[in-house]
C-alpha cells in the first residue's frame, strides 16, 4: 500500500484563528491558557482533517505560535543569553521575546533576526550561534503535542528541522562576538547528542517515525557540510525511531549520492520542482529504503493533474512496491488553507485550484489510484480534475492570442534605451535642471487611518467612487504641498490610493485573480494574500496616469511617477504553472511598458519602477542564477526602455546585498537607482564603486523603519562618505524606503533635515 502523508500543514486556521488569538494575547486581551486552548483546538482539527482525507499518518511538530525554526531553537535550548533564560524550561513568552523583543511577561530584549526561509516568502527566526554553545532539551512542547495527538488516537509522525539545516540557517555573527573565526559546523558535535535524546524520548512516547527536514540538501553545499551529513546521520541512526529525511524546494543535484546514501529508513524528494530527479533517485536508492515522493505542489495553488501523475508515478510504484510513499512536495504551510472557504472566486476558477485541505485529498486519492484501490469518490475526483484541467487548457479567460502575438513580436531593440546613459544624462539634465545632490523620496507617504478607512469604505461600496477619488486627490494635494514647503526637488504623489504595491496593479490587470480568504503565513501572526496569476496578462486601461497627471498639475517641479516592476509583481504572486515564469514576467513587463509610455505622454518626466523583490527571485542553486538574472533584467528593461532619452527612469531596491548581483543591477540600466544603505554606513556602495557602476545612485540616508528623526550632520557625513565612492554629480539624497508606515509627525522633521543636509552638501561641493 502506498502510504499518504504530508510534510506539514498550515497552522493559522481556515479563518486565521491563530493570528487573532496570538495578537489578542500580546495585547493582554487573552489569557495564556485560552491561547493554549485555541492552539490545541487548531492542532486537533488539523490532525483530524489529515485523517479524514485518508492520510495514513498525521504530522506533529509543524505547529508553532510564531515559527517552527524558533521552536527548534527553543527545543535544543539555543536561547541567546540576553533573554536571561538560564537552565529553565523555555516558556511561551521567552519564544515571543526572541521573536519580537517583548511579551506579556519577561524583560524586553533585542529580538532575533528574521529572514526568508529558502526561496519562500515565509520568514524564520535566525538561530544565533556562538562558540562553545551548549545544547539541552529545553522545551517539552513537542513531546506534549505528541501525547496530545496520540491521546486523540492518531498514528503519529513527528516533523522536526534536521540538525544540519538548523545550523545551516543559523548565524554566527552574534552581537558583541566576532563570527569570523568559528564555523557553524563546529557546533555539530554538541548538538547531535541532544537530537539523539529528543529521538529517544519520542520513541519512549511510542513514536515510530520522525521526519527530519533537511532542505539545505537542495543547495550548494561545501564539502565539509556533505561530510557532516554522513557523520550526523551515522550518529543518529542508533536512535530507536525510524527516520524520514525530508528534502524539498528543489532537486538534490550533486547532493544526490549523499542524500540517498544516508543511513535513514526513508527519503523524501521534491518532484514538483525537479521531476527529473525521480528516476535518478530510483536508480540510486538502496533496496531497503522507502521513497516519499513529493508530487503534489506544496508551493502553488493549482489543482494537480491526477491522471498525468498516475502515469508518471506508475514506474516508481512498480519498482518500489510498498516502499513508495506519497506527499506534497513540501509542507503545505506555503499555500492557503481551504478552498471551500473561498468567497471571492468564481466557480470556474475555483475548479482550477487546490489549497492545503484539497491537496490532502489529492495525495490520498493519488495513493489509492496507484495501488489500484481507488474508490468511486476517487474516480469522480480524477474525472473532475481531468475535466477542469481540460477546460483550463482551452479557456479563453487564460489564453489571449493578442498577448502571445505581441510577445512574439518583441525584439532585442525593445529592451534597449535609444541612447547610452551619458547621452541620456545630458538630455535629462537639460530638461529637469536639478541641483547637485537632488532630493527625493521613495514613493509612499504616511498611510493615515483616514486614508485606510476611505479605501475600505470605497471597497465595501459605502463610499462613491467620485467621493473616494476626491478624497485621494485631496491627500495628494496635501502631500505635494508639504513637499513643496520642505523643498524636495523631485516630489511624488504619495501613493494614498494604493493598498499594496502588487495588489494595486494586479487588480487593474487582466489575468489576475484575488482570493477572499487565501491567507498564507508570512511571519509570526502576519499573513499575506498573494494574487493568483491565472491567465495571459494585459492592461485594459491606464492604471496610474490620472493620479500622476493630477499631482504634476499642482507643482512646477518634476513629479516622479511610480510603478511596481514586473519581477516584483511576479515574485509576490502565485504564478501559473502552464508556462515558464519568465514568459509570465514578460507579459507583465509589456503591460507595464504601456503604462510607462502613457505616463511619459502625459508629461511625467521621471518614472520609478520598483523592484524590491528582484534579489529574492534568485534560484537556490548558484548555477541557475545567471539564467534568472538574464530574463529578470530583460523584463525590467522591456518595461522601461520605451521612453525617450530625456525621460528619467528610476528603480528602487530595499535590501543590502549587491555584491554578487551588481552586474545585473548595472544591466538594468536605470538612470537612477535608490537603495537601502543607511544601516550599513555606506559600505554597501563599495560594490558599486568596485564595479565602476556608471549611472546615478541615491543611497538611502536614513532608516525609515525607525521612528528616530535623523540629524542633519549625520546625513551630511554619510553622503560625504558616499561621495568618496561615487562622484558627487551622480548622487541623490533620499530615505531608505517608502514612508507609508510612518506618521507625518516623523516624516516632516526627517525630510526637513534631509533637505537641509542636501543644501549643506551643495555648499561644500
Ligand atoms: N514605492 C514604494 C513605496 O514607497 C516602494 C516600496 C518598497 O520598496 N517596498 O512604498
Ligand atoms: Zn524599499
Amino acid at each position: 500500500m502506498t502510504l499518504a502523508h504530508t510534510l506539514g500543514y498550515p497552522r493559522i486556521g481556515a479563518n486565521r484563528e491563530l493570528k487573532r488569538a496570538v495578537e489578542a494575547y500580546w495585547k493582554g486581551e487573552l489569557a495564556q491558557d485560552a491561547l493554549e486552548a485555541t492552539a490545541a483546538e487548531l492542532r486537533a482539527r488539523h490532525w483530524q482533517e489529515q485523517r479524514d482525507a485518508g492520510l495514513n499518518l498525521v504530522t506533529v511538530g509543524d505547529f508553532a505560535f510564531y515559527d517552527q525554526v524558533l521552536n527548534t531553537s527553543a527545543l535544543v535550548g539555543a536561547v541567546p543569553p540576553r533573554f536571561g533564560q538560564g537552565d529553565d524550561e523555555v516558556d511561551l513568552d521567552t519564544t515571543f521575546r526572541m521573536a519580537r523583543g517583548r511579551a506579556p511577561t519577561g524583560t524586553p530584549a533585542a529580538a532575533c533576526e528574521m529572514t526568508k526561509y529558502f526561496d519562500t516568502n515565509y520568514h524564520y527566526l535566525v538561530p544565533e550561534l556562538y562558540r562553545g554553545q551548549r545544547f539541552r532539551i529545553a522545551s517539552s512542547r513537542l513531546f506534549d503535542e505528541v501525547d496530545e495527538a496520540r491521546a486523540a488516537g492518531h498514528p503519529v509522525k513527528v516533523s522536526l528541522l534536521g540538525p544540519l539545516s538548523w545550523l545551516w540557517l543559523g548565524n554566527t555573527k552574534v552581537e558583541g562576538e566576532s563570527g569570523e573565526d568559528f564555523e557553524r559546523l563546529d557546533l555539530l558535535d554538541a548538538l547531535l547528542p541532544v537530537y539523539g535524546q529528543i529521538l529517544t524520548r519520542l520513541a519512549s512516547q511510542g513514536v515510530e517515525w520522525v521526519q527530519l527536514d533537511e532542505p539545505a540538501l537542495v543547495q550548494d553545499l561545501p564539502l565539509e557540510w556533505r561530510q557532516a551529513y554522513e557523520l550526523a546521520y551515522n550518529t543518529l541512526r542508533s536512535a530507536p525511531v525510524k527516520l524520514l529525511l525530508a528534502t524539498y524546494f528543489g532537486g538534490l543535484g550533486d547532493n544526490l549520492a549523499v542524500a540517498t546514501g544516508l543511513p535513514v529508513e526513508a527519503l523524501h524528494i521534491d518532484t514538483v520542482r525537479d521531476p527529473a530527479q525521480l528516476e535518478r533517485v530510483l536508480d540510486r536508492l538502496p533496496a531497503y529504503k522507502i521513497l516519499s515522493v513529493g508530487a503534489i505542489d506544496g508551493r502553488n495553488v493549482w489543482r494537480a493533474d491526477l491522471s498525468a501523475l498516475r502515469e508518471t508515478l506508475a514506474t516508481a510504484r512498480m519498482r518500489l512496491g510498498d516502499r513508495l510513499w506519497l506527499a506534497p512536495s513540501c509542507s503545505l504551510l506555503h499555500v492557503p488553507v481551504d478552498l471551500a472557504s473561498e468567497t471571492a472566486l468564481d466557480e470556474e476558477l475555483k475548479g482550477w485550484l487546490a489549497f492545503a485541505r484539497q491537496k490532502l485529498d489529492e495525495v490520498a486519492t493519488l495513493a489509492r489510484l496507484l495501488d489500484g484501490r481507488a474508490t468511486t469518490d476517487d474516480i469522480a475526483r480524477l474525472d473532475e480534475a481531468a475535466a477542469a484541467l481540460d477546460a483550463q487548457r482551452r479557456s479563453p479567460r487564460i489564453h489571449k492570442p493578442a498577448v502571445g502575438a505581441r510577445l512574439e513580436g518583441v525584439t532585442a531593440r525593445d529592451s534597449r534605451r535609444k541612447s547610452e546613459y551619458p547621452v541620456r544624462a545630458r538630455a535629462q539634465r537639460t530638461r529637469l535642471d536639478l541641483p547637485l545632490f537632488p532630493t527625493t523620496t521613495i514613493g509612499s507617504f504616511p498611510q493615515t487611518g483616514e486614508i485606510r478607512a476611505a479605501r475600505r469604505a470605497f471597497k465595501q461600496g459605502v463610499l462613491d467612487r467620485d467621493v473616494y477619488e476626491a478624497r485621494m486627490r485631496e491627500e495628494i494635494a496635501f502631500t505635494i504641498e508639504r513637499q513643496e514647503a520642505l523643498g524636495v526637488d523631485v516630489p511624488v504623489h504619495g501613493e494614498p490610493e494604493r493598498n499594496d504595491m502588487v495588489e494595486y496593479f494586479g487588480e487593474q490587470l487582466d489575468g489576475f485573480a484575488f482570493t477572499g480568504n487565501g491567507w498564507v503565513q508570512s511571519y509570526g501572526s502576519r499573513c499575506v494574500k498573494p494574487p493568483v496569476i491565472f491567465g495571459d496578462i494585459s492592461r485594459p486601461q491606464a492604471m496610474t496616469v490620472r493620479w500622476s497627471e493630477y499631482a504634476q498639475s499642482l507643482t512646477d517641479k518634476p513629479m516622479k511617477g511610480m510603478l511596481t516592476g514586473p519581477v516584483t509583481i511576479l515574485q509576490w504572486s502565485f504564478v501559473r504553472n502552464d508556462q515558464p515564469r519568465e514568459t509570465t514576467c514578460r507579459q507583465i513587463a509589456l503591460a507595464l511598458r504601456d503604462e510607462v509610455a502613457d505616463l511619459e505622454a502625459a508629461g511625467i518626466g521621471i518614472i520609478q519602477i520598483d523592484e524590491p523583490a528582484l534579489r529574492e527571485g534568485l534560484p537556490l542553486r548558484q548555477a541557475e542564477w545567471q539564467r534568472y538574472l538574464d530574463w529578470a533584467v530583460e523584463c525590467f528593461r522591456l518595461t522601461a526602455a520605451v521612453v525617450r532619452d530625456e525621460t528619467q527612469i528610476h528603480t528602487h531596491m530595499c535590501y543590502s546585498e549587491f555584491n554578487d548581483i551588481i552586474a545585473a543591477i548595472a544591466a538594468l540600466d536605470a538612470d537612477v537607482i535608490t537603495i537601502e544603505t543607511s544601516r550599513s554606513d555606506m559600505e554597501l556602495l563599495d560594490a558599486f564603486q568596485d564595479f565602476a557602476y556608471p549611472n546615478e545612485i541615491g543611497p538611502g540616508v536614513y532608516d525609515i523603519h525607525s521612528p528616530n528623526i535623523p540629524e542633519v550632520g549625520w546625513m551630511v557625513t554619510l553622503m560625504e562618505k558616499a561621495a568618496e565612492k561615487i562622484p558627487a554629480e551622480r548622487l541623490w539624497v533620499n530615505p531608505d524606503c517608502g514612508l507609508k508606515t510612518r506618521g507625518w509627525a516623523e516624516v516632516e522633521p526627517a525630510l526637513k533635515h534631509m533637505v537641509e543636509a542636501a543644501r549643506e552638501l551643495r555648499r561644500q561641493h
